[in-house]
């Protein structure tokens, strides 16, 4: 079959390796990580077509993308410009997008809105990025280089949208960024580590602050100003509230109005990935295995299942993640 491209991937980890395998049927696959270990499991596997050991190498190939750990992103867009200059495509998955912004080359800002808590090439899957949103960033408004990532992006299975490094630093820091700080925030005020007795809405609330705290604090700091206005539009209302209960104001129209905006989000879904319904089941046999059947029946088909808070005879809920928005109407019209 003929090959769209060459490309190139620095950084053969958990989005490096899945994009390597999602493209490698229609792009020959260059690749380059800092342990030979990973390089070796990459072409034993299939996963790339062949290894390099500098940036040079990549001299011929149409796109470079840079997968390394957030910290190292910009300083390595700059070393591959250095070897490379204005003859390939630089592009990344970083998850800031301004920290390139000024910088020479024919650069292309990406970030898969897509990724699991695990990290490493055995993490990469061929459908990570399946029906993600691929943000990418014309920092040079260069309607070919973009054409070319918009492409690349299609062939990984995901959606490409287009916007400035801007407004995506903004949006990141109100849907992803803040949260991962109240979630820590959270946990470190509401807890001292010696609990025996948790609800299940501190775990649903809390989880991502399981994340990577390397991770996370480099978020902050590229993504810094940003991130302080939303903590400050936080704060502000987290204040109202806590005023509102001092003076026994009734609070249940602003519980309302966020519980309405939160019943929404399944349909407008423009930045998520997954399609979510929870389903309470009994505790008695076959109960979810009649879930399954009711969406099998309808033709709904489902990622992922999760069974939470299942307890002996208090039953349960089911986290079922469906497989898209048709799917997810479905499911809510079935179950509520
Ligand atoms: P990861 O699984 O840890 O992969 C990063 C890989 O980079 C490591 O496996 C490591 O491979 C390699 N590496 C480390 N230092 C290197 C160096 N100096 N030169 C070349 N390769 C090096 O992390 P990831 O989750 O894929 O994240 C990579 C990028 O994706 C980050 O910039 C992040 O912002 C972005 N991103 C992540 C997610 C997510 O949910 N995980 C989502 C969207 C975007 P070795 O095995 O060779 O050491």
């Amino acid at each position: 079959m003929k090959k769209c491209g060459k490309i190139g991937i620095v950084g053969l980890g958990l989005i490096g390796g899945s994009i390597a395998i999602a493209l490698s049927g229609s792009y020959e696959i260059v690749g380059m990580s800092r342990n030979p270990d990973t390089v070796r499991y990459a072409l034993e596997n299939g996963i790339i077509d062949r290894a390099v050991s500098s940036y040079s190498e990549f001299i011929g190939l149409d796109a470079v993308i840079v997968c390394t750990p957030l910290s190292l992103v910009k300083k390595t867009v700059e070393d591959l410009y250095a070897a490379l200059g204005d003859s390939v495509i630089i592009t990344d998955v970083g998850s800031v997008k301004g920290m390139l912004s000024g910088l020479p080359g024919r650069i292309v800002g990406g970030h898969p809105m897509a990724g699991t808590e695990q990290s490493g090439i055995r993490a990469a899957k061929e459908r990570l990025l399946e029906n993600a949103y691929y943000i990418l960033v014309d920092y040079k408004d260069n309607p070919r280089d973009l054409d070319f990532m918009k492409n690349l992006v299609l062939a990984c299975g995901a959606v490409p949208i287009i916007m400035t490094a801007d407004e995506h630093d903004k949006l990141v820091a109100k849907i992803s960024h803040l949260e991962h700080m109240a979630a820590y925030s959270l946990i470190n005020s509401a807890m001292t580590g010696d609990e025996e007795i948790v609800g299940s809405g501190f775990m649903d609330t809390t989880r991502i602050a399981s994340s990577s705290p390397e991770f996370w604090a480099t978020v902050a700091k590229l993504n810094k100003d940003n991130l302080l206005a939303e903590m400050d539009k936080y704060i502000e209302t987290l204040n109202l509230l806590k005023e509102d209960i001092e003076k026994d104001a009734d609070i249940i129209p602003t519980l309302t109005k966020a519980k309405q905006r939160r019943d929404a989000l399944g349909y407008k879904r423009r930045y998520m990935t997954s399609y979510v319904v929870y389903v309470d089941v009994p505790d008695c046999v076959g109960s979810i295995v009649g879930v399954l059947a009711k969406l099998s029946d309808n033709g709904v088909s489902i990622n992922n299942l999760t069974v939470m808070n299942s307890r002996e005879g208090v039953g349960g809920a089911l986290r079922i993640e469906l497989k898209d928005e048709r799917g997810y109407k479905k499911a809510k019209e079935i179950f509520g």
